[in-house]
């Protein structure tokens, strides 16, 4: 798998509105997009740092994997994103690798990227999320 950087971090947080000030100031950079994911049930904002991102995550609904992760964890990290040329070759990669995948196909993710995960089962408990700009 070529994997270029780590498109960014993803945290989830209970609340946007009190994590993004802390983020401004720590980072010293404004969050410079806000976007409702329907499908995740999730609510994101992002931060550039470097050639990297901070993803924080809010839950829109408890059912979705944000709100199931907050209520068993609490707030942390998430997940890491990679950034990969082709998300479905990458996927395909992994399983022929013997990596478990959650997604078999990728799908819309924030920001416009196609995502797909793979399963913390198989990566040494990190659940781990692929992206490309091409699908
Ligand atoms: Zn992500």
């Amino acid at each position: 798998m070529n994997v270029s950087k780590i498109e960014h971090i993803g945290i989830a947080v209970d609340k946007l509105d009190t994590a993004i000030p802390y983020y401004e100031t720590l980072l010293g950079t404004k969050c410079y997009a806000i976007e409702e994911v329907v499908d995740q049930k999730v609510k994101t904002a992002f931060f550039k740092v470097g050639e990297t991102k901070i993803e924080l995550l809010e839950s829109t609904d408890p059912t979705g994997p944000i709100g199931k992760f907050l209520e068993k964890k609490g707030q942390g990290v998430h997940h890491i994103a990679f950034a990969v040329d082709k998300v479905n070759e990458a996927l395909g990669e992994a399983e022929a690798s013997g990596i478990q995948l959650i997604d078999k196909q990728g799908r819309k993710g924030a920001e416009g990227l196609t995502i797909g995960f793979l399963h913390p089962k198989s990566t040494f408990g990190v659940l781990t999320e692929l992206c490309s700009e091409k699908i």
